[in-house]
This record gives C-alpha cells, sequence and structure tokens, in this order.
C-alpha cells in the first residue's frame, strides 16, 4: 500500500480532475524531495490496476532506470524495463523505459495509455518530442521541479495544465525537507566564461574549478564548517571529481568518487559505505544531480558552477532530505551557484508560457547577502543569522542589468573589508583576522609581514 502525504494526494486529484476535464497533458511542478517519484507511481499504480492501462514511464538517464524500478518493486507495481542490458516482460502493463530505448522501438511497441515523463524540463529534445507527438492521445504526467526549460521555452507547447505542490518554504516548514545552512566561502569568476547549449562550456568550467586552491579552501571550510558529516560533492568532470575526493583523502577525510561508468555493484558499495558513515564524502560528477537519490546526505559541497537554476536546485535538494537526528542541512557553495540563482526555498513563480512572458524565476528570487565573517548566505536582514555579525554585509547582491543577471560586488563591503584591515596592528589581531575569514594560516603571517617591511621603510627613509 502506498501511503501518500496529504499535499501528494491533492495533487493527484487535481491530475485527474485535469484529465477528466480534457486536459490529457499535465506537468506537475514539485520540490525535489517532495516525491514526485512516489505520487507519479501512485498513479501509474491506479491506472494499471484499476483501469487496466498501457503505462510508460520514461527517464533519460540509465541511473533513473534502476532506482524507478526498485521504488515500483517496493511499492508492489509489477513491471517490466526497456532498456539496454535488461530483459524486456513485453505483457507487463507498466513498463520502465528509457527514452533512448523506447524512441529506437516506437513501432514494435503496442501504443501506451499514458506516459510519465520524469524530469520533464528536458523535454524538446528530439527523442523526447517524437515520442510526446507520436500518442496524441494518451494521458501525459509530466514531473519536475523546475518546469522551464534552458533555452527560454515554456512547456506550455506541451503541457496543457500545471499543478503545483507547495515551495521548498513550505515543505521545511511542515518537516518534509530539512532546513538549512548556506555558505559561500568562495565564488570563481564566470564573467568570460563561454555558454553552450544554455549554460557554461564544460571545458572551461574545468579550467576554472579544477585547482588545487579551490578543492582545498572546499576541504578547509568542510573542516570548518560541517566535520564529520557526510557530504556529496558535485564537480565538473569525473577527473575533477577524483581530483576532490584524493584532496579530502589526502587531508584525513575518508572520500569516495563516483559516476556513471562504474560497474554497479561497485558504485553500490560505495554508496553503501557512504550511508554507514564510512565514507564522509562522496564526489561526483553528474551522477546526483538529477534523479538519483542517496540517503543519508548531510552536506552539499557545490563546485560545479551552473547556469541551470534547475541543476543547482536538483544537487542542493539532495541535502535537504531529512533524516534522524539531522536538524540542519549545510550547503557550502564554492560555485557561486547560490549567489547567481537565489537561496533555494526563495519563492519562486513558475508558469507555462515562454521565459519573455514570464518573469524569470532567478529574477523574481530576493537578492541574497553575505557575512563577511562567517560567509553564511541569507536574505537581507540587520545581523547574520548564523554568527550574529552585524557590520555591514552585503558582499553580493544580485543586479539586473540589460536583462542579464550580474553579480556585483557591493563597495561598501570592500570598504569595510579595507577598514578591517586598517584596524589589525598585532600578528594576533591578523591571525584573528584571517580565522575569522576562514584564509588559511599563512595568509595572517603575510600581511603582517607586508605592513611591517612597508612600516620599517617608511621609518628609514
Ligand atoms: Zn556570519
Amino acid at each position: 500500500m502506498i501511503n501518500l502525504r496529504d499535499y501528494q494526494t491533492k495533487i493527484v486529484a487535481d491530475c485527474r480532475q485535469a484529465f477528466r476535464e480534457g486536459d490529457r497533458k499535465v506537468v506537475v511542478q514539485l520540490a525535489t524531495g517532495g516525491g514526485k517519484t512516489v505520487l507519479g507511481s501512485f498513479m501509474v499504480h491506479g491506472a494499471a490496476q484499476q483501469r487496466a492501462l498501457t503505462c510508460w514511464w520514461l527517464v533519460h538517464r540509465r541511473e533513473l532506470i534502476s532506482q524507478a524500478s526498485k521504488t515500483f518493486y517496493d511499492m508492489g507495481i509489477p513491471h517490466g524495463i526497456i532498456a539496454g542490458g535488461h530483459a524486456s516482460d513485453p505483457l507487463a502493463r507498466v513498463q520502465v523505459g528509457s527514452i533512448q530505448t523506447i524512441a529506437r522501438r516506437l513501432d514494435k511497441m503496442p501504443p501506451p495509455d499514458m506516459i510519465v515523463f520524469d524530469e520533464t524540463h528536458h523535454i524538446g529534445a528530439a527523442q523526447w518530442s517524437e515520442i510526446f507527438a507520436r500518442f496524441p492521445q494518451a494521458y501525459v504526467l509530466g514531473l519536475t521541479a523546475t518546469p522551464w526549460r534552458l533555452d527560454g521555452r515554456g512547456l506550455g507547447q506541451w503541457y496543457a495544465r500545471m499543478v503545483q505542490g507547495p515551495t521548498v518554504a513550505e515543505l521545511i516548514e511542515r518537516g518534509s525537507l530539512s532546513p538549512y545552512r548556506l555558505f559561500a566561502p568562495s565564488a570563481p569568476d564566470m564573467r568570460a566564461v563561454q555558454t553552450q547549449a544554455g549554460d557554461y562550456k564544460q571545458r572551461a568550467l574545468a579550467e576554472i574549478m579544477d585547482k588545487p586552491s579551490i578543492t582545498g579552501d572546499a576541504v578547509q571550510h568542510y573542516r570548518q564548517l560541517c566535520p564529520g558529516k557526510r557530504a556529496v560533492a558535485f564537480a565538473v568532470s569525473i577527473e575533477h571529481s577524483r581530483h576532490i575526493a584524493a584532496e579530502f583523502n589526502a587531508a584525513g577525510i575518508r572520500a569516495e568518487h563516483v559516476d556513471g561508468t562504474m560497474d554497479i555493484a561497485a558504485r553500490d558499495a560505495a554508496v553503501a559505505r557512504f550511508v554507514a558513515g564510512d565514507t564522509l564524502i562522496l564526489s561526483n560528477a553528474e551522477l546526483f544531480g538529477e534523479g538519483f537519490d542517496v540517503p543519508a546526505i548531510e552536506a552539499a559541497i557545490l563546485l560545479r558552477p551552473t547556469k541551470s537554476l534547475s541543476l543547482y536546485l536538483q544537487q542542493v535538494g539532495r541535502a535537504l532530505r531529512p533524516a534522524p537526528g539531522k536538524a540542519q542541512a549545510v550547503i557550502l557553495d564554492h560555485a557561486g551557484n547560490s549567489l547567481t540563482h537565489g537561496l533555494p526555498d526563495d519563492e519562486r513563480e513558475w508558469t507555462l508560457d515562454d521565459r519573455e512572458k514570464q518573469r524569470r524565476a532567478a529574477e523574481s528570487a530576493a537578492p541574497v547577502r553575505q557575512c563577511a565573517k562567517c560567509f553564511r548566505v541569507y536574505r537581507p536582514a540587520p545581523k547574520c543569522p548564523g554568527c550574529g555579525f552585524a557590520a555591514p554585509v552585503a558582499v553580493r547582491e544580485i543586479e539586473k542589468r540589460d536583462g542579464e543577471l550580474v553579480e556585483v560586488d557591493a563597495s561598501a563591503v570592500k570598504e569595510h573589508r579595507k577598514a578591517e584591515e586598517r584596524a589589525c596592528k598585532s600578528l594576533a589581531d591578523w591571525q584573528r583576522l584571517g580565522a575569522a575569514r576562514g584564509y588559511k594560516p599563512g595568509w595572517a603571517l603575510k600581511q603582517f609581514q607586508i605592513r611591517e617591511q612597508y612600516r620599517s621603510r617608511r621609518k628609514a627613509a
């Protein structure tokens, strides 16, 4: 038996009403961690069991097949799998399929009565559209946390109606998602990085992010802000992810790298060691961002800058699953994503319209402030909610210029930082400031020495 939460029950009822009223294409917007798979499976189960409908559950990544299959198995839903390397069961009423495989076998398959597109913000890619257009009579249910495409096209071209679940803030409020603290100890300068297909170019990302200085910074802030917590690190590439794991291991923090090309048993074993707490850092490039669920994550380390609000929210969402003994998730953003896209629980407006017609969700995000002392990112407030630091705190704010969102350094904060430095007299002063800013120990000594040299030179002159 599947037990739905009350808001999931409402979403299911709203979708069924849409179907009854003749809107056969419905997209469900529900935050990562809100339980899209569960409510989608519930609908598939009902359609197959009670109405004897043929249902396809389509995913676009190999890793999501076994995940969906496991959910169906747990829920007692008999199903076949249509994907390379899996034996098929053509008689099963419910089929979990890879979009790539299904698109190739369309001619051989009996038409489905209902299709569920998981992560449906990718719709519009050729194979998705082909399947979509092939069965105009089918009931279609699209699932996504972020119903907009990177190219700005709204999902209104495909879907007639959108059913929305509670916001991230509401889910946190009701305990369905964990509260969090988000820190942005450093942010890369992405202004010169070229874009491809709506997101940063992969190679340029690696050049900017795959550096010992940035990885070392991530290790240091993990130690400082969430030592001993099980954290998933998000890298720009498999190689980068390996470097991250190596750096944590070198610092004595047990870390492992996992990716989609690994033997599934080896990957599952690594995940199991992470769940057991034997491994503290699980580093990956694209594996855990979308759909692939790892329980027991207490922290997320963002090292993959992205222009995709969707990817950002999914990565952060991995850490927001509530768990026994987990009071607050910790998000360490070394990618500047929170400064670009806002906080995970900002109120965002979703519509099925194209981007020109709707306000960009990122624009409707409230500006964020960053604590100069502890790097906490928060909505404008007189004091840092983390450490209470009350001096000018707006390090970065999001500003709209010519329709583009750009980060600006508030000059007030630069002034504030200079004033802090002018106030340092002794080496101990510099060390206190360095520690407060999370700098490496060598920084204070260097600053002190530079000032001392300058002073003695002035004396001599
Ligand atoms: Zn603070």
